[in-house]
């Protein structure tokens, strides 16, 4: 009834014409005296317009004289009244509406603080290994993987900011991602290697951090990939999803392209550019290390080796693996220019 009253325009010209313009006058401050002893500051515009655009058909009880649940048959005076407490029920509804905002603005800052301070690729949190942090941009870093590296230079390309997932961070972020993709590339091309680049993304309701293993593979791995992947994606995909189980990702735009804001994905790439996307669907099914399995199954290395607990690397070796990382990415490192 509320919003057929709001939004149809016949019901204005049907509004009694009955009421005295003397009280025209009255009604209003009546109505401002009123909303000075209830303390209320913000007036309320549209309150205030009607007021006045009811002008003389307004009688200043309207706010104390609502009877709710009016229906059909009833005097045409109840819509007018209905019509004011519209006006008056919709600020309450925004107060309510941005108190309820704030709240869950302070619940999400409070949740994200908590995630925050125990993250592990939060270059502010206790939990990050700074020891491992092998190149600084302005918005993203390089951490070497160790311990669980598919290859002695596998890498994670990390946002700074803690973001769920490539496809929500920012235009700046994203495109200095690309730029690490770039030296990488070109790091594991003089070698004679390629690269493939995989980003699993879910579990958006525990906050992860996002991160893209950046892995140089041996180039007929880098060639093979596609069929691979493809197989694994296919056998993986749950039975009854309804996204297409293989999306392709283009060359230009990459992921951001292929999948929309907010969905959990795997996504892998190419050396070349290009690659495949796979929405998942049921998260709890799909296993956050698919990509490295596949690709350890493709390079004949055993998975278990970086499932693998208690193979934390001593300080000195980290320090070793890092000294080697950074021999072969001097040259590639855009961001100690
Ligand atoms: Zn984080």
């Amino acid at each position: 009834m509320c919003e057929d009253l709001r939004s149809n325009p016949r019901k204005k010209g049907k509004v009694k014409e009955s009421r005295e313009s003397a009280r025209e006058g009255e009604g209003l401050e009546e109505f401002l005296r009123r909303e000075r002893a209830q303390g209320e500051r913000n007036m309320d515009e549209d309150f205030v317009n009607n007021v006045l655009r009811l002008g003389a058909r307004y009688k200043g009880t309207e706010l104390g004289g609502k009877k709710r649940g009016g229906g059909a048959g009833e005097d045409e005076e109840e819509d007018v009244d209905m019509k004011m407490f519209q006006s008056r029920d919709d600020r309450l509804t925004d107060v309510a509406a941005a108190e309820r905002a704030q709240q869950a603005a302070i619940t999400q800052h409070k949740a994200q603080t908590a995630a925050l301070s125990q993250c592990k690729l939060c270059p502010g949190s206790k939990a990050f290994a700074s020891r491992l942090m092998v190149a600084n941009g302005q918005h993203v870093y390089l951490q070497l993987v160790v311990g669980s590296g598919l290859s002695q230079q596998h890498c994670l390309i990390v946002p700074m900011k803690h973001t769920q997932a490539a496809t929500t961070c920012e235009e700046d972020v994203w495109a200095e991602i690309d730029t690490f993709k770039a030296a990488m590339r070109a790091m594991a091309k003089a070698r004679g290697n390629g690269i493939l680049f995989m980003e699993t993304a879910l579990g958006f309701s525990k906050r992860p951090h996002a991160s893209i293993d950046a892995v140089p593979v041996p180039l007929e791995v880098e060639q093979d990939a596609p069929l691979y992947f493809k197989q694994a994606l296919l056998e993986a995909a749950d039975e009854w999803a309804t996204h297409k189980k293989v999306i392709t990702v283009p060359a230009s735009g990459g992921i951001r392209r292929a999948v929309p804001r907010n969905f959990a994905y795997f996504a892998v790439e190419w050396g070349g550019g290009g690659g495949y996307a796979h929405v998942i669907e049921q998260e709890d099914r799909f296993p956050a290390d698919f990509g490295r399995g596949v690709v350890a199954g493709m390079m004949g290395v055993d998975p278990p080796r970086f499932n693998r607990k208690g193979q934390g690397a001593s300080a000195a070796e980290e320090q070793k693996l890092v000294d080697a990382f950074q021999k072969h990415w001097a040259p590639y490192d855009w961001t100690s220019a």
